[in-house]
């Protein structure tokens, strides 16, 4: 069986390629491709104005170009004192036209600059939504917990990371391996479900 996971991100490809399961219940080997093998088709525009909306928009749109099952997913950061921003926007948060890692972390780390401690609360959110012919999409969920620190800590991971403290696990995800970030992370826990229903394809 092949299943489209339909990202060009090569981060999030290789955290769910780590999840992900290799075969049905059935004992059918799965095959994951990505948009790299696709070269021709275009990243959607994600113009939801939720992470559901936009999950579905590419996981749809992986379906409707290749017709194999898609699965993709949508990721927020979600800060208390700033109302859940950036949230939904969490890629274009510094620029709306580019997705600019360094850019979001400065813009973050600024906003944040009159708030301490336990004021700097936040959490990821990840949804996942898979595609099927003829076929509702069917949506999962994941959550973890935790702090914006006032400095960057760690060198792995992407994104907010290095910003990111686990209040459950006592460092940034960034000073987390790839392993320690897929046993708690919002994404881990919400491909953790899909995996379910994917043995059940
Ligand atoms: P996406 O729409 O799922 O690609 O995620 C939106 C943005 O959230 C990304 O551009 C990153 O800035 C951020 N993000 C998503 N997942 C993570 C993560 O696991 N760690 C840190 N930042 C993330």
């Amino acid at each position: 069986m092949k299943i489209l996971l339909a990202t060009h991100n090569k981060h999030k490809l290789s955290e769910l390629l780590a999840i992900l399961p290799q075969s049905t219940e059935r004992g059918e080997a799965i095959e994951y491709l990505s948009f790299a093998d696709f070269p021709d088709i275009a990243e959607p525009e994600e113009t939801g104005l939720t992470l559901q909306e936009n999950a579905a928009i590419k996981a749809r749109c992986g379906l409707e170009n290749t017709g194999l099952i898609s699965i993709a997913d949508d990721t927020g950061l979600m800060v208390d004192v700033l109302n859940g921003a950036p949230g939904v926007f969490s890629a274009r948060y510094a620029d709306p036209n580019k997705a600019d890692y360094e850019a979001n972390n400065k813009k973050l780390l600024k906003e944040l600059s009159a708030y301490k401690g336990a004021q700097r609360s936040a959490h990821f959110s990840t949804v996942a939504a898979l595609a099927a012919p003829n076929k509702k999409i069917i949506f999962t969920q994941g959550k973890v917990e935790g702090f914006i620190i006032e400095d960057y800590k760690g060198t792995n991971g992407f994104g907010y990371d290095p910003l990111f403290f686990v209040a459950e696990a006592g460092k940034t995800m960034a000073e987390m391996s790839k392993e320690e970030k897929n046993k708690i992370s919002h994404r881990f826990r919400a491909f953790k479900q899909m995996s379910e229903i994917i043995k059940k394809l």
